[in-house]
């Protein structure tokens, strides 16, 4: 039987997980019981948010028209900058992609970064302009600006819609015509990639593999390139999709490998598995361990719920090698949990997931970088706690990761966002010209970017910038903390580390707008926001209780229903300092827009 193995690389939302559902429709593989939109997200919240965190893969069985039978393994990719790792893995898991571009978009910053992934892998490209049922497709237009920028021939170009499944016969026919079969030799010592794994509550942790070279099946002997740790196989198989159990797996099968594997962390993405008797000394280049990089506090509202929170963090970790979290205590907060995260999507949704499927009300505190930091004594080390940022005079240098960032974007919006980018200490490295629309470059600090920078890329150019990012590594900066004081008590999970030009304005920001949220009290509250026991800022808590019912004019009841129970929803997630009780946006202060 001839194999194919592929995946989906898209810009998000230009239509990977639709397609890849009437490609499963097309072949049958998609039974009346489970056909429901997106099979592939298999996480309640992706199917929400729409985006994929894990990578999925699934075994199809194609004929052609002219009766010849293939197995067809395709492999969904995290289209996010969040998971840019990982798709590089699941892209070495296959010889070809499908590249979507939607033809009411046309190419943005994401598709060029998954393409020049998949041109690194050395992989074949169909290029497929998606979603030409929409009426503001310009699909040939769509497939000029693919030659255009990532030099891929537009009469390649396959035109298709996930949506009414026009064109998925033709990119069925290309995938077995343009991308090559797996090579490997099946007799050879076993060499197997890592690309994706999950925790299973009786099998441990099942590894999904790509075999480079050789044979896998129960009972073999294997080790662990990175750590050397050795298992046993225990169960091997398919994806079908769900997990199939088979007899093996060979050169240029993808698969999973159930070998008893207790701990996530010692099956990580991007390692390589060995026979025991026959080591290799060639594994898969460039392993990684996941490492996070955005940190931030994680607190229950409720103290009692401390515990449950540890369960839950232990649960996650076991499906997310790239998640971490230590106990922490705020003098504020309590007890809770310092974390660790590959981005801020991924915060985003792990805090998501923890509200939703483990039912806990969570104060996060605002996100920190790793800060590398040589005392006057010489010593060096790391920090991304605020707690544990020394004071000034006992510091010499302070530096702080960097980024090359990429924006896509019309170019009637470049003024705006290169202002927005000078603003965030960014120098700019290229300005490229792609037709009508632009690409920057810039190194910008790593920080600059976790406070509201996104929202504010998408505003001030009506929704058309797309950006990634990749860490560049540390440059110095003139960083200082910011604590803030209410009540004339420290708060320490307030605390920001930030640079020195931007903490007056910023320190303005947080106490004006915790002065805004705080509910006044019998006596009017002093916020400030202070450097080294300098008040840089101060705003005042009147002394009044708050009527929110004093917006509405008129009588609209619902309007009025809805605030009020805005206000019963804020009341839950109130955390009390000192003498005053603090809403949890006030730990978000520091990251609105306004
Ligand atoms: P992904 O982020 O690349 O996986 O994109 P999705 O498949 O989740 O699609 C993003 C959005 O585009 C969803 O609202 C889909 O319903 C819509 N969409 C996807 N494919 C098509 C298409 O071919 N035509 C139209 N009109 N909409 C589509
Ligand atoms: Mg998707």
């Amino acid at each position: 039987m001839q194999v194919r193995n592929f995946s989906i690389i898209a810009h998000v939302d230009h239509g990977k997980s639709t397609l890849a559902d009437r490609i499963l429709e097309h072949l049958g593989a998609m039974g009346e019981r489970d056909k429901r939109d997106q099979t592939l997200d298999t996480l309640e919240l992706e199917r929400e948010r729409g985006i994929t965190i894990k990578s999925t893969p699934v075994r199809l069985n194609y004929t052609r028209p002219n009766g010849e039978k293939y197995v067809l393994n395709l492999i969904d990719t995290p289209g996010h900058v969040d998971f840019n790792y990982e798709v590089s893995r699941s892209l070495a898991a296959c010889e070809g992609v499908l590249l979507l571009v939607d033809a009411s978009q046309g190419v943005e910053a994401q598709t060029i970064v998954n393409a020049y992934l998949a041109i690194d892998s050395g992989l074949d490209i169909i290029p497929v302009v998606n979603k030409i049922d929409l009426p503001a497709a310009d699909p040939e237009g769509a497939a000029q600006e693919l030659e255009d920028v990532v030099g891929i021939p537009a009469e390649d170009a396959i035109f298709a819609s996930g949506k009414t499944g026009v064109g998925v016969p033709e990119i069925l026919e290309a995938i077995v015509e343009r991308i090559p079969s797996p090579p490997g030799d099946p007799d050879a010592p076993l060499k197997a990639l890592i690309f994706d794994s999950v925790f299973d509550a009786y099998q441990g942790v099942i590894v999904f593999v790509r075999v480079l070279e050789g044979q896998l099946k129960p009972k073999d002997k294997i080790t662990l390139f990175s750590n050397g740790k050795h298992f046993e196989v225990d169960k091997v198989g398919t994806f079908s999709p769900g997990l199939v159990v088979g007899e093996s797996l060979t050169a240029g099968d993808v698969g999973w490998v159930a070998a008893g594997i207790k701990d996530i962390h010692d099956a990580q993405v991007g390692d390589t598995l060995m026979e025991r008797e026959r080591p290799i000394t060639d594994p898969f280049p460039g392993f990684k361990p996941a490492q996070p990089v955005v940190f931030s506090g994680l607190y229950p509202t409720d103290t009692e719920a401390y515990r449950k929170l540890r369960e839950a963090l232990e649960k996650l970790k076991l499906n997310d090698a790239a998640f971490s979290f230590e106990p922490e205590t705020s003098e504020a907060l309590g007890f809770g949990f310092r974390c660790g995260f590959l981005g801020l999507l991924h915060a985003e949704i792990i805090q998501e997931r923890l509200e939703r499927e483990y039912d806990l009300d969570l104060i996060a505190t605002a996100p920190a970088v790793i800060y590398r930091i040589t005392l006057s004594n010489g010593e060096i080390f790391e920090t991304q706690n605020p707690a544990e940022f020394p004071t000034r005079d006992r510091v010499d240098l302070i530096e702080e990761p960097y980024i090359k960032l990429s924006v896509m974007l019309p170019e009637e919006h470049v003024g705006p966002v290169m202002q927005l980018l000078q603003e965030r200490r960014g120098s700019m490295v290229t300005m490229n010209y792609l037709g009508k629309r632009v690409e920057l470059i810039y190194e910008v600090p790593f920080a600059e970017i976790l406070y509201d920078f996104h929202d504010r890329l998408k505003s001030i150019s009506r929704g058309y910038a797309s950006m990634d990012y990749e860490i560049i590594g540390y440059r110095e900066g003139e960083l200082v903390k910011v604590d803030i004081y209410v009540n004339n008590e420290i708060v320490d999970a307030l605390a920001v580390i930030v640079h020195e030009d931007r903490a007056y304005p910023l320190g303005r920001k947080i106490v004006d707008k915790m002065a805004e949220v705080i509910p006044r009290q019998m006596w009017p509250v002093p916020v400030q926001a202070m450097i080294g026991g300098k008040i840089i800022a101060r705003a005042t808590v009147k002394a009044f209780r708050k009527d929110v019912l004093a917006k509405c004019y008129g009588g609209d009841i619902s309007r009025k229903k809805k605030l009020l129970d805005k206000q019963k929803k804020g009341k839950a997630r109130m955390k009390q300092i000192g003498t005053v009780e603090v809403p949890q946006e006030a730990f978000l202060a520091v990251l609105s827009t306004e």
